[in-house]
């Protein structure tokens, strides 16, 4: 029987050597930057939405500890493609996994890896800077697509504030 504890750390460790959408965007129209001071955690989050509010692309960049830059790369797979109603939804759901402990839903898919990740506290908010800086970005979309960068770092009072 495979080990559950070993199947979350070959998915962690798949994105974390292979990060998907690990680049910059050319085309982006919403992006905001986080960072997690307590363990030197950096990321920059470019979204390109189109009129109706669906991602049609999405890239991270920044550098960071393993678990940081997996929670990216998952989130970042998650949300493409998706409208931003439901990122929100996922955010919300990321949120009460890690935040509240409640089981991995299981549409968030292998993003319930980082569930593992709760027995360490200092660790949720690695996982959880990818979510609030994306929660971040579509805030700044949805008040002003021209507003500067913002920057969120996991001291600030958020919803994701684990
Ligand atoms: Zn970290």
């Amino acid at each position: 029987m495979v080990n559950l504890d070993d199947l979350y750390r070959e998915i962690l460790l798949d994105h974390y050597r292979n990060p998907r959408n690990r680049r910059s965007l050319e085309s982006a129209n919403a992006s905001a930057d986080g960072s997690n001071p307590l363990c030197g955690d950096e990321i920059t989050l470019e979204l390109q939405l189109d009129d109706d509010g669906r991602i049609a692309d999405v890239a991270f960049s920044g550098d960071g500890c393993s678990i940081s830059q997996a929670s990216s790369s998952l989130m970042t797979e998650h949300i493409k493609g998706r409208n931003s109603k439901d990122a929100g939804a996922a955010i919300d759901a990321f949120q009460a996994m890690m935040v509240e402990g409640e089981e991995a839903p299981e549409e968030l898919g292998d993003i319930g890896a980082l569930a593992g990740v709760r027995k360490f506290p200092m660790r949720v908010k690695c996982a959880s800077l990818a979510w609030k800086t994306l929660e971040l970005a579509l805030a700044q979309r949805d008040r002003d697509g021209d507003a500067p960068r913002a920057t969120v770092t996991t001291d600030e009072r958020s919803t994701l504030n684990g």
